[in-house]
Protein backbone atom coordinates (compact mmCIF):
# COMPACT_ATOMS: atom_id res chain seq x y z
CA UNK A 1 0.00 0.00 0.00
CA UNK A 2 1.00 3.16 -0.93
CA UNK A 3 -0.61 6.76 -0.07
CA UNK A 4 -0.85 9.87 -2.15
CA UNK A 5 1.44 13.29 -0.57
CA UNK A 6 -0.22 16.83 -1.88
CA UNK A 7 1.08 20.12 -0.99
CA UNK A 8 -1.35 23.32 -1.85
CA UNK A 9 1.58 25.74 -2.87
CA UNK A 10 -1.32 28.49 -3.02
CA UNK A 11 -1.53 28.27 0.83
CA UNK A 12 2.26 27.01 1.47
CA UNK A 13 3.73 29.51 3.27
CA UNK A 14 7.34 27.23 3.28
CA UNK A 15 7.75 27.23 7.65
CA UNK A 16 9.30 24.43 6.94
CA UNK A 17 7.48 22.44 9.66
CA UNK A 18 6.63 19.16 7.22
CA UNK A 19 10.81 19.28 6.51
CA UNK A 20 11.72 18.36 9.88
CA UNK A 21 8.87 16.46 10.78
CA UNK A 22 9.15 14.00 7.14
CA UNK A 23 12.33 14.81 5.83
CA UNK A 24 12.63 11.73 3.46
CA UNK A 25 9.95 12.96 2.50
CA UNK A 26 10.02 16.92 2.49
CA UNK A 27 12.77 19.21 1.43
CA UNK A 28 13.45 22.49 0.32
CA UNK A 29 15.83 22.87 -3.19
CA UNK A 30 18.86 25.09 -3.47
CA UNK A 31 16.25 27.81 -4.39
CA UNK A 32 14.19 27.62 -1.21
CA UNK A 33 11.02 25.85 -3.18
CA UNK A 34 9.59 22.73 -1.39
CA UNK A 35 9.98 19.91 -2.94
CA UNK A 36 8.30 16.28 -2.01
CA UNK A 37 7.85 13.01 -2.78
CA UNK A 38 3.83 12.33 -4.26
CA UNK A 39 3.68 8.71 -3.48
CA UNK A 40 4.99 7.37 -0.02
CA UNK A 41 5.12 3.77 1.29
CA UNK A 42 2.78 2.89 4.52
CA UNK A 43 5.86 3.02 6.80
CA UNK A 44 6.76 7.49 5.90
CA UNK A 45 2.83 7.92 6.57
CA UNK A 46 2.96 8.93 10.13
CA UNK A 47 5.79 10.91 8.70
CA UNK A 48 3.73 13.01 6.77
CA UNK A 49 0.77 13.15 9.72
CA UNK A 50 2.90 14.59 11.86
CA UNK A 51 3.97 17.14 9.02
CA UNK A 52 0.04 17.80 7.86
CA UNK A 53 -0.45 18.47 11.91
CA UNK A 54 2.76 20.40 12.06
CA UNK A 55 1.45 22.57 9.05
CA UNK A 56 0.33 25.75 9.66
CA UNK A 57 -1.56 26.62 6.91
CA UNK A 58 -2.58 23.12 6.57
CA UNK A 59 -1.40 22.85 3.08
CA UNK A 60 -0.82 18.84 3.13
CA UNK A 61 -2.96 16.34 1.76
CA UNK A 62 -2.57 12.75 2.21
CA UNK A 63 -5.05 10.36 0.59
CA UNK A 64 -4.95 6.43 0.20
CA UNK A 65 -4.38 4.79 -2.93
CA UNK A 66 -7.68 2.42 -3.42
S1 LIG B 1 4.92 23.01 6.79
FE1 LIG B 1 3.22 23.54 5.42
S2 LIG B 1 3.53 25.69 4.92
FE2 LIG B 1 5.44 24.91 5.74
S3 LIG B 1 6.66 24.25 3.97
FE3 LIG B 1 5.54 22.48 4.72
S4 LIG B 1 3.64 22.46 3.51
FE4 LIG B 1 4.51 24.49 3.32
Amino acid sequence: MTARVAVDTAVCELHGQCVEAAPEVFAFDGGGQLQYRETVPDDEVTAVQDAQFLCPTQAIALSRDA
